[in-house]
């Protein structure tokens, strides 16, 4: 698909001024449109865990008759299920458009007559044991082994090998609780950090720490996008709720691509708006939205 013009079909009021009074220069339009829209899924397209609302559903719905869309986030693909498929967007006519990428892009899923995985990049069964004999030995030598768990400890996502320290089904009044400045993961990660160097530690979730191999961040998420769907970086928008620097969608603003910040998913249906009836110039009109 290339070159896409804002639809009038799907036509909303506009919150702005139009492109035509803005950007008298309409030899420069087909250079600056925008191929590929990225946002985060949690804070951004819905609350943390939340399915996506019926509004934002029918935005996105929009969305994607008209231009490529992906959903990158931190997250499992049975978060996405829940969070994305769950909602009516699934019902659009439109979902070829569509990318998922669960856990920053170690796994990449597409829609052909069902969703189908490309390719998910696991850990091999010896980093995995190597990773988990890790967190044994941290986790039988810390001084704060939690007395009571609900559920499993380590979860194995595949591409990322999760702990939770109170178990994966812990009530989240227990986990506000358990590590609320963090002292007690960044004591675990440090440990973690020398048995197992070659892995990245991060701290994730109220009690959880995640570990991936290196450099698995949004922009590596981005990279697999340019990659897969052959796509310029220049030519993909990404918005995100932490694009602050150490927030987790910094590092897609780092690889290139033109983001815009937003507080909530109210504020990304504006700027969803201003996208559809502005897709050559979204960074100037949604800049406007968001603020
Ligand atoms: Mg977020």
């Amino acid at each position: 698909m290339a070159g896409f013009l804002p639809n009038p079909g799907i036509h909303r009021e506009p919150q702005i001024q139009s492109h035509q009074q803005r950007t008298p220069n309409h030899a420069s339009q087909s250079d600056l449109m925008k191929k590929l829209i990225v946002f985060d899924l949690d804070g951004t397209l819905a609350e943390s865990k939340s399915p996506i609302d019926a509004e934002m559903a029918t935005l996105l719905g929009d969305l994607l008759s008209i231009v490529k869309v992906a959903i990158i986030s931190g997250g499992d693909w049975p978060q996405f299920e829940k969070q994305v498929l769950g909602s009516s967007l699934s019902q659009s006519k439109h979902l070829e458009n569509l990318s998922l990428l669960p856990t920053c892009g170690t796994k990449f899923y597409q829609y052909r007559l069902g969703w189908k995985q490309l390719y998910s990049e696991d850990f091999s069964r010896e980093e995995k044991k190597t990773i988990v004999d890790a967190l044994q030995e941290v986790r039988s030598t810390s001084d704060f082994k939690a007395a009571k768990l609900w559920g499993e400890v380590i979860e194995d996502r595949g591409s990322q090998i999760t702990f939770s320290a109170l178990g994966q089904r812990a009530p989240i009044e227990e986990k506000k609780k358990w590590d609320p400045d963090f002292a007690k993961r960044k004591i675990l990660k440090a440990k973690l950090d020398q048995l197992i160097p070659v892995f990245s530690v991060h701290l994730g979730g109220t009690t959880s720490i995640d570990i991936t191999k290196p450099g698995i961040d949004k922009a590596y998420g981005i990279r697999k996008l340019h990659r897969t769907l052959g796509i310029a970086i220049h030519r993909m928008f990404f918005v995100g709720d932490a694009l602050i620097p150490d927030g987790t969608d910094y590092p897609a603003e780092k690889a290139g691509v033109l983001s815009i910040q937003v507080k909530n998913p109210n504020e990304t249906k504006r700027v969803i708006e201003s996208i559809i009836d502005n897709l050559d110039e979204p960074f100037e009109f949604a800049a406007e939205v968001a603020q």
